[in-house]
């Protein structure tokens, strides 16, 4: 986390931030061996988000997501910069965005990212998508950096009916230490 600290303390735009923080992003999926054995583990019935790092000041949030098989999520937002980088697996993403209407429409087609891959989201990038997971029969894991504590982050959910629901998404687990 150092060298994302560092990266932060520059203040830089949302470009570098990007680029500078996929390329950090890169480096630390490039292994799952430091991963806490629990944060590997996937929910019953949903993703499920496990906190390994949260900046003291609230500044970013490290998470580790467990999709289980035939898990997705609903079409969400983020409201912050997030990069997603794969450690296992296959996310299958669909981007949307809002149509001249005001309608909620997919946005080409999906993106499967592979193991290695790192994708970003954000307001200005485009921060709405779904996301399943795109393998048959065993959990897929992503690292996600997020520029918020995002579990306590208030966040939209789009439902099929047009509803859109406001919710928290919280931790499943918490590190034991955070000073990583
Ligand atoms: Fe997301």
């Amino acid at each position: 986390m150092a060298k994302l600290n560092a990266l932060l303390e520059t203040e830089p735009d949302e470009n570098t931030l990007i680029s500078q923080g996929t390329a950090l992003l890169t480096e630390l999926i490039a292994t799952e061996d430091w991963l806490p054995p629990h944060c590997t583990c996937a929910g019953p019935d949903r993703v499920v988000h496990h906190l390994l790092y949260l900046h003291p000041d609230d500044l970013y949030s490290v998470v580790s997501c467990v999709w289980g098989p035939g898990q997705t999520t609903p079409i969400h937002d983020h409201t912050v910069w997030g990069l997603i980088g794969m450690v296992r697996g296959v996310e299958v993403t669909q981007r949307h965005g809002f149509d001249a209407q005001g309608l909620l429409q997919p946005l080409g087609s999906p993106t499967h990212l592979q193991e290695g891959t790192v994708d970003a989201v954000s307001p200005r990038l485009g921060d709405i998508h779904q996301v399943w997971n795109g393998v048959a029969d065993s959990n897929s894991i992503s690292i996600h950096v997020y520029g918020a504590d995002i579990g306590k982050r208030n966040r939209h959910a789009y439902l099929e009916d047009g509803r859109v629901e406001r919710f928290v998404s919280g931790y499943v687990s918490l590190p034991e230490v955070n000073n990583q």
